[in-house]
């Protein structure tokens, strides 16, 4: 039984390799409004290692890497060591769906994905688009139709100039406010000020921090994110200190009224909403 909640659907936006620094040194406006008028935090965890297919699989899985057992920056069905109960699995259940829009991949690539997306329980996978704004367009049907459930959209810019020209970098600046002023264009599509959508906007790791074109490493630099809440169901303010990504699936499991399975590694930010609802445990 689904826990009666006024969220509706989360949009969940993965900004890649997106620094927190890099919104005031970049003067990224979007996100700094988003940030303001939501809950939000720019010291968050990723996890470790800190690459995008860990990050990812632990968005999606609401494990840590070692239990969801990929734990390298390459996409495979990984072995885990513990029982999964992955997000887009557990809204299924309820009947909530679950889309996910991804730039184009290589072909030898398509194949797995589309089968680690079904893996999932990921109702409907598209990769196509270049660059954000691409994905964006693409994704533009179902974030009009798709009310209920989850939307994820994975926005690959900031890391691809960041390993291309280094952190921080011309190239990278260009590449983040690319990244927000499309953020700002799906903020102008969704009506945030009803508590329907909740949207979660973070990056999956930093860059720059050990290394000038990488981010895999302890380096705060490498391992500190933003997370940004936002909707109508959200409280203006901080999210406490010691956030983690890990937080971020148990956050919209929470907040669609779905219970949070056991192999959940974080705890869903629940001083980020107005209203606590009773009878699931964050
Ligand atoms: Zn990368």
């Amino acid at each position: 039984m689904l826990r009666a909640s006024p969220v509706r659907r989360v949009v969940l936006v993965v900004l890649d390799g997106l620094r927190p620094d890099a919104i005031p040194r970049f003067g990224l406006g979007e996100l700094s409004a988003l940030a303001q008028r939501g809950a939000h935090t720019m010291l968050g965890r990723t996890v470790t290692p800190s690459v995008t297919a860990c990050a990812m699989a632990s968005l999606l899985t609401g494990a840590a890497p070692e239990r969801h057992g990929l734990q390298c920056d390459r996409f495979h069905l990984p072995r885990p060591t513990g029982a999964l109960h992955p997000l887009p699995r557990l809204l299924a259940a309820q009947g909530l769906p679950s889309s996910a829009f991804l730039a184009t991949m290589p072909v030898l690539f398509s194949g797995i994905a589309q089968r680690i997306a079904a893996h999932l329980g990921i109702t409907q996978a598209q990769f196509r688009g270049r660059d954000c704004e691409e994905i964006l367009d693409a994704a533009r049907t179902t974030l009009r139709e798709q009310t209920r459930g989850l939307i994820v959209m994975h926005w690959p810019d900031a890391d691809r100039a960041g390993h291309a020209h280094g952190w921080m970098s011309d190239a990278y600046a260009t590449a983040a406010r690319r990244m927000d002023s499309t953020l700002g264009a799906l903020v102008t599509q969704l009506n945030l000020e009803e508590s329907g959508t909740l949207l979660v906007a973070l990056a999956d790791h930093g860059g720059g921090g050990a290394v000038p074109d990488h981010h895999n490493s302890e380096h705060p630099l490498d391992r500190t994110i933003p997370i940004i809440l936002a909707g109508g169901a959200v409280r203006r303010g901080d999210i406490p200190p010691g956030a983690s990504l890990l937080d971020v699936p148990a956050t919209v499991c929470w907040a669609l009224g779905v219970p949070r399975p056991e192999s959940f590694a974080g705890r869903a930010l629940v001083e980020a909403f107005h209203a606590l609802p009773v009878g699931v445990a964050a």
